[in-house]
């Protein structure tokens, strides 16, 4: 028998209308350029997401048309947010951190019609322009630059709207954003996001137990917008009706603390490069900066190293570690401590803590080894695969098939354990695992431990090929400024911790390690880059 309940559908659209009218004064704040602040509650949100959505459709946007945006975070990107899907149409965040032949690709392969992109970025926009070909550009002002020949305001398409006006039905099953995986190797595929999927997920990102927003929250996500819709926060920050803050292109440390400090920020999010960077600024300068008691950090993209949750720790930032990725809406898993956890001592809360966490509620997770699904036993290792209302099931245009098991799971790539509690640990990428001598070596864990020595600032770890044991690993290592060690020092401080195969054949001192446009370690690049390496003398 059917249940007897209305089947509305579930829409974004629903968060933001309820936001305005039961919170229309809850602030939406946006950093511009010059440090002033842009701000204005649901109420104007609603509106101007309205406002925009009539003016893309007097445009000409027809249903499931792409608009593209090349944004930072603030006011006017999350008005795309709610504004195109309120029109029917789909809104594509392209990666501003991407080369712009990458850009090109992208906008092309998901048939962008329009863009809106912010005057700050035209430089880039024009070195796509040609290519790209958009069909119309809209450009959001952050500064009081004018607007050059042929391109249009954003604030034209705001303007004279109908306050009448309302959106029509929606499917909760039709997309609303599009984003495009960050591909380390191969082309970028994109993921398409429902109604219905963006919906449930807030529902779980919103709960107690995973990231616990509720209506007093002042949220501040540094995770880009254009990086899996900031990792969901823009919907799930209206869900619960909370302030949002907007850092604008402003991302160095120091502006970071004082907009955490100025907006008294209670919960902020980024990837773990961020918030080194927030604490080396608060080591260097003790005292600068009062910040909210009882501040959280969202903290997932890559590990948590063990010293950065430490240390945050002691200045009263408490870290929350969450896996999650492009293709999962993202949020996956969440380390917080089930209760009887709790009653652990400091050492063994950490051990979970810096794991990923949980699955949160509707994704189900497993471990996939040689010979079938591995034992929750915390020590075997598998592929995690997951599933779930906010998992993707297909790329956008794109007959990718073997990113998915024949029994419908995504398969995420991510070497983990799962212990017996369900905690989910993720030991590496199947591409960066080392196997030496038929074993497998976990960089990751030999990175987070040399990021704990003082003289660390970041460390990779990469399999170089070896004669006899096939791979081995080999540590590249970036210290931090005016701190000194050797190669040996390091080995010394690895081999109390691990056995000694794992130990790294050499220790290659430099000064950066290149970076993924999110802030990852390119180990590719590396691997390549150290293809022919040999220990030298110095070993
Ligand atoms: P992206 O789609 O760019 O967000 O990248 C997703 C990938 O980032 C995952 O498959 C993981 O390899 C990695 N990742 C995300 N969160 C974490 C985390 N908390 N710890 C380790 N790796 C992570």
């Amino acid at each position: 028998m059917d249940g007897t309940m209305m089947r509305t559908p579930l829409s974004v659209n629903h968060l933001i209308e309820r936001a305005a009218l039961l919170f229309p004064k809850v602030e939406i704040v946006a950093q511009m350029p010059d440090r002033t602040t842009r701000r204005y509650g649901y109420g104007e949100l609603w509106e101007r997401s309205k406002a925009l959505a009539q003016g893309l459709l007097r445009a000409g946007l027809k249903p499931g048309d792409r608009v593209a945006t090349l944004m930072w975070n603030h006011h006017a990107h999350i008005e795309a947010y709610y504004g195109v899907p309120m029109a029917g149409g789909v809104y594509h965040t392209l990666n501003l951190r991407l080369a712009p032949a990458d850009i090109t690709y992208i906008a092309k392969h998901a048939g962008d019609r329009f863009l809106i992109v912010d005057d700050v970025l035209l430089p880039l926009y024009e070195k796509l322009a040609a290519q790209a070909a958009f069909e119309r550009v809209y450009v959001a002002s952050l500064t009081e630059s004018p607007v050059p020949a042929g391109l249009h305001r954003y604030e034209e398409l705001i303007e004279d709207a109908d306050p009448r006006w309302v959106p029509g039905e929606f499917d909760e099953d039709a997309a609303v954003g599009l984003c495009y995986t960050s591909g380390t190797t191969g082309r970028p595929k994109g993921v398409a996001y429902s109604h219905r999927a963006l919906v449930l997920h807030s529902f779980a990102a919103a709960m107690a137990d995973t990231l616990g927003l509720r209506q007093a929250d002042v949220v501040l996500p540094i995770v880009p917008m254009f990086h899996v819709n900031a990792w969901g926060l823009p919907f799930t920050c209206a869900l619960v009706g909370c302030s949002q803050v907007f850092t604008g292109p402003l991302l160095d440390p120091a502006s970071l603390l004082d907009l955490l400090q100025k907006e008294r920020v209670t919960i902020a999010a980024g990837v773990p490069t961020i918030a080194l960077g927030m604490l080396r600024a608060l080591e260097a300068e003790p005292g600068r900066w009062k910040l909210r008691d009882g501040l959280q950090m969202i903290v997932g993209g890559s590990a948590v190293p063990e010293s950065l949750m430490r240390s945050m720790d002691r200045k009263g930032i408490r870290i929350i570690h969450a896996w999650g990725m492009t293709e999962t809406s993202p949020l996956g898993t969440v380390a917080k401590l089930k209760e009887h956890l709790r009653r652990l001592d400091d050492e063994a809360t950490y051990r979970i803590r810096l794991k990923q966490g949980l699955p949160v509620p509707f994704v189900e997770v497993r471990a996939a080894g040689e010979s079938g699904t591995v034992p929750w036993d915390g020590s075997t290792q598998g592929e995690l695969q997951v599933r779930g209302p906010w998992v993707a099931g297909s790329y956008f245009q794109s007959p990718d098939g073997e990113h998915w098991t024949p029994d419908g799971w995504f398969r995420t790539g991510d070497v983990v354990t799962i212990d017996p509690e369900g905690y989910v640990k993720i030991t590496d990428r199947t591409k960066d695992l080392i196997k030496s001598g038929g074993e497998w070596i976990s960089s990751v864990e030999l990175e987070n431990a040399l990021m704990g020595h003082d003289a660390v600032a970041e460390a990779a770890v990469i399999a170089v090929p070896h004669a006899k044991w096939q791979e081995r690993p080999l540590a590249v290592i970036v210290l931090k400024k005016g701190m000194n060690t050797s190669a040996g020092d390091l080995r010394s401080y690895l081999a109390g911790r691990f056995p000694k195969w794992w130990l790294p054949d050499g220790y290659e001192f430099r000064d950066s390690i290149p970076k993924t446009t999110t802030g990852k370690f390119l180990k590719s690049k590396l691997r390549e880059e150290y293809a022919s390496w040999q220990p030298g003398p110095k070993g």
